[in-house]
Parts: structure tokens; C-alpha cells; sequence
């Protein structure tokens, strides 16, 4: 029976040609939640389960839904693994460490930047140029190279801007929000918790407005004073983590259409956000991108144990992606 050949563009949660020089070369976004269904059932079913525990915090899953003036309409505590909600938190740093110790060192080509491919499935990266893999998966974001080959089409701005910014001592720049978040998050005992923060402030800005910011979107002091003045009115707790943040990064959104789906393209895939980028307030996306990972796992193992794997392959790559479609249209349609 002969070995399917495989290549991984992009190495999100997944393997293996990526861009980035080491796993250390850049900090990635803020912390992520797992749900059961999908980024935990496919941590279980790659055994990393165990690991995911030691690092995971149920007290992430503390909401508060309050006003501008800090009324708080739902207010509900953090857990532990026994009264969890079901979206148990972890840091992106600490989940790609989980993921790539679990595979061997090799099958990762670090500083491997795709710039495009050919009709002939050849990928050719920005130092070299690589062929006669059965099948390329596009994992390489929203920004995907590999969809270029299906489709024109690109994701689209979602029509909100924000800022995340850091807050490495909460307690004692925005004391009282810093004090009430712990409570909530009653597992983290200050030292667990570091006292750190991630703050996100997103807002309504239309194109015209992105494009043509009233100021540099990079300058920190500038963008300080801009959403302080846009958010004059709100309570000035609230008001305290932007005034004191850190490391502003501007965070356009973008999306591809809701329910966008692509014809077949011979031996090419995608998963992840290549294949559903969405607005992250359901918190679905590396959720979705990991059981994308886990179905497709199992298709082109079902595909290998078959005497004929190559021409096995692309009917358990057809039906992994007609299902791919449904579970993106259900999680990005806003009553999900
Ligand atoms: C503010 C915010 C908060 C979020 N919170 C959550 C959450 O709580 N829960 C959740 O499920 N989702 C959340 N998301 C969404 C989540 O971040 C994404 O869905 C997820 O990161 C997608 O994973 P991915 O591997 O498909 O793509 P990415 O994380 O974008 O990874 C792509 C990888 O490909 C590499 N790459 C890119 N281009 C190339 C190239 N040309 N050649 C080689 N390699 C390349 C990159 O270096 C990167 O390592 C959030 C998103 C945002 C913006």
C-alpha cells in the first residue's frame, strides 16, 4: 500500500511549512476558549487532554455583561473542570507549545513562507520550491495563499475596529476593575492569575473611517486619546484599562461570507480560518479550525488503510469538506 503524501501550509494549531522562523518568533493573540464539542474533543482525541488540564482555566469561563456605565445585567462566577460551562480557557502560547511538542520536531519546516501555488499543487515558498504531495491543506489563515488556487475569494471587512491592549498589573492600575475580575475568576489565586489582563475594545467604524483613521492607528498615545474621547461617557473603571494599557494592536475584522463554500480543487484543502475566517464574539473560530483538523485527520486515515489510498482520497476529501461547509455556516451565522 503506498504512503499518502502530505503538506500543511501554515501551522496554526496544525503542522508543518510555516512561516514564522521558530515557535517563539512572535506573540501570538490573547487567550482562547476551547468548547467540548470541538477544540476539546480533539485535543481527547490526540491524547493531550491530560496536558490541556494542567494549563486550562475554568475560571475564564467568569461573563459579565454590563452597560457603559458598569451596571452588570449577567454577572456569573469562573468554575473548575467539574462546574464548567464548557469554555475553559488557555493561552495560544501554551496550546501551539501542547500541539507541537506532540509531534516529532521534523515534521515541522520553520521559516517556510508560501507565496503561492500552481495548478500542479507545486508550493513555492520565498527560498525554495516543493512538489508531489497527494494533498496540500491551506491552514495558513485568512490570509491564504492556497485558497488562490480555488477561489477569488477574499474576506471581507466585518465593519469593526479595535484595539487588544495589555495590562500586565490590573490590581494596580485599574484597581477596582482588577479586584471584581478576580472574584469573578474565583480559581486564579492572584498568583495564578499574575494579575495580568487582556482587554479588547471593538467598535463600529466603517471603511472610510479604517482607511482613513483621523490618527495612526500604531501610535499608542494617539489611539489612547482617540478611544478615550470616543468613550467619554463610560464608567472610569472601565475607563482605566485603556488609560493604563499597553501594546496597543489594531485589530480590523474580516470575514468570508457566511456559508461561502468552494468547488472541488484535485489533492487541495483548506481548514480553519483559510477556509471560514469569522468575527471571533462566538468564540468559534480555532474551535472549528481544530475539529476541521480532527475530521480531516481521520479522513486521510481512513483514505490510507484502503489498497487503493490515492484514489480513495479525494471521495474522503470531498465528503470532509461538504461537511466543513455545514459546521462553518452554523457556527458563524450570529444566532449560534
Ligand atoms: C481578538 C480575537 C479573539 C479570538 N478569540 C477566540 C476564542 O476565544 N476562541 C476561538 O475559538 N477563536 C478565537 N478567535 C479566532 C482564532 O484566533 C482563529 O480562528 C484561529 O487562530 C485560526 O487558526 P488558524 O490556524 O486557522 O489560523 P492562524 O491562527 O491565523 O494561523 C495561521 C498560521 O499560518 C502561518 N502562515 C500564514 N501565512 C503563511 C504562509 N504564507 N506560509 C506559511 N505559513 C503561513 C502563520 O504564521 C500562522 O502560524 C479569536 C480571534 C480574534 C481576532
Amino acid at each position: 500500500m503506498p504512503s499518502l503524501k502530505i503538506a500543511v501550509i501554515g501551522a496554526g494549531p496544525i503542522v508543518v511549512f510555516e512561516s514564522d522562523k521558530s515557535p517563539n518568533a512572535r506573540v501570538p493573540g490573547g487567550p482562547l476558549d476551547l468548547h467540548p464539542a470541538t477544540g476539546i474533543a480533539a485535543l481527547k482525541e490526540a491524547a493531550l487532554y491530560e496536558e490541556f488540564l494542567k494549563h486550562a482555566r475554568f475560571g475564564g469561563e467568569a461573563l459579565v455583561i454590563c452597560d457603559k456605565k458598569f451596571t452588570k445585567y449577567i454577572n456569573l462566577p469562573g468554575g473548575d473542570e467539574h462546574s464548567s460551562r464548557g469554555r475553559p480557557e488557555i493561552d495560544r502560547t501554551t496550546l501551539r507549545d501542547i500541539l507541537l511538542n506532540s509531534v516529532p520536531p521534523h515534521l515541522i519546516r520553520w521559516g517556510c513562507r508560501l507565496r503561492s501555488i500552481d495548478e500542479n499543487r507545486s508550493l513555492i515558498f520565498d527560498h525554495s520550491r516543493e512538489s508531489g504531495y497527494d494533498l496540500v491543506v491551506g491552514a495558513e489563515g485568512a490570509w491564504s495563499k492556497i485558497r488562490k488556487l480555488i477561489s477569488d475569494q477574499m474576506p471581507t471587512y466585518a465593519g469593526l475596529t479595535g484595539y487588544h491592549w495589555r495590562s500586565p498589573d490590573a490590581m494596580d492600575i485599574a484597581p477596582r476593575v482588577g479586584i471584581f475580575l478576580l472574584r469573578r475568576t474565583c480559581d486564579y489565586g492572584p498568583a495564578a492569575w499574575g494579575g495580568s489582563l487582556n482587554v479588547y475594545t471593538f467598535a463600529p467604524w466603517s471603511e472610510d473611517r479604517k482607511a482613513n483613521a483621523p490618527f495612526d492607528l500604531h501610535d499608542t498615545e494617539a489611539a489612547r486619546n482617540a478611544l478615550l474621547d470616543e468613550f467619554h461617557d463610560w464608567h472610569p473603571d472601565l475607563l482605566d484599562l485603556v488609560r493604563h494599557g499597553q501594546d496597543p494592536e489594531p485589530r480590523p475584522l474580516y470575514m468570508l461570507p457566511v456559508g461561502w463554500s468552494w468547488e472541488s480543487c484535485p489533492g487541495v484543502t483548506l481548514v480553519g480560518d483559510a477556509a471560514h475566517v469569522m468575527t471571533p464574539f462566538a468564540g468559534g473560530g480555532v474551535n472549528l479550525g481544530m475539529q476541521d483538523a480532527l475530521i480531516l485527520s481521520r479522513a486521510i486515515f481512513k483514505a490510507s488503510k484502503s489498497p487503493t489510498s490515492e484514489t480513495n482520497l479525494p471521495a474522503e476529501i470531498k465528503s470532509f469538506k461538504k461537511d466543513l461547509f455545514v459546521r462553518a455556516e452554523q457556527t458563524s451565522k450570529p444566532d449560534q
